[in-house]
């Protein structure tokens, strides 16, 4: 079967779904300019990341954190939603996808539109406060973290400040887990892209909606942990590959 072949099929398939779900990986935020952490050269090749238990344990590696997140900023709150992150919120709003599941903290998929956005591992557009819960716009706290080199405390009740994302170290929010668990379960189309799916949740997920009768189909520029397992492996960009099946979708339609 040729790449076009499988690209109408799948489009056959969004077209036809009763229940479709997307989960996204870096992948799909490294064509909008944001480096996934993991690669050579991104963040973690050039710092140690922050454990949780030392962030509370230590005015130390509070300031290492601030120092790295605040670089890190520049990258989130300059990026913008790219034809993947735009195809999928369409779909969204079109009816034809039911939630997207990420991996992602970027906020990009909300940027572009979507609603219904499981983020695993949070989301670096807020900074909570892990005392009393309440959640700040990043941007000021980061500017003062320069100017005066400080770390900011919770301006309500003097807590531990830090970006509303999962520390390595520290569990994935229950609930959010949960939900992506049911979205899975119930699907009979998932998308995984840009992601490796090897560690988990992002290896089980693919897994539970092939487990429960669901198609998988799986769009990476690599191979993946679970490409033996998908009804489509597409080995090719995400934005690209949307955009077309996009356009064979809105075909179907017609057609039909
Ligand atoms: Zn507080």
């Amino acid at each position: 079967m040729t790449d076009q072949e499988h690209l109408a099929r799948v489009a056959r398939w969004l077209r036809q779904a009763r229940c479709a779900v997307a989960f996204t990986g870096a992948g799909i935020s490294t064509e909008s300019g944001i480096p996934d952490f993991r690669s050579p050269g991104g963040i973690w090749s050039k710092s140690q990341p922050v454990m949780f238990e030392d962030f509370l344990a230590s005015p130390q590696a509070r300031h290492e954190y601030w120092r790295q997140k605040s670089q890190a900023h520049g990258d989130f709150a300059a990026a913008a939603p790219n034809h993947g992150h735009r195809v999928l919120a369409q779909w969204q709003r079109q009816g034809w996808l039911h939630g997207v599941i990420t991996q992602n903290i970027d906020g990009l998929h909300q940027v572009a539109g979507s609603r219904r956005v499981l983020e695993l591992h949070g989301t670096a557009r807020k900074i909570a406060c892990l005392g009393c819960g309440a959640r700040f716009d990043p941007q000021p706290l980061v500017t003062r973290f320069i100017e005066t080199d400080v770390v900011p405390e919770c301006p309500k009740c003097g807590g531990l400040l830090k970006h509303a994302t999962v520390s390595f170290g520290q569990g994935l929010p229950p609930a959010v887990l949960e939900e992506a668990i049911e979205l899975s379960r119930r699907c009979d189309l998932f998308f995984a892209m840009g992601s490796s799916l090897v560690v988990e949740p992002a290896a089980g997920l693919p897994r539970l909606a092939r487990e429960s009768g669901g198609r998988l189909v799986i769009v990476n520029r690599q191979p993946t942990g679970q490409d033996p397992e998908a009804d489509v492996v597409l080995h090719a960009p995400i934005g690209a590959t949307l955009v077309e099946i996009d356009r064979l979708a809105a075909g179907e339609e017609l057609g039909a």
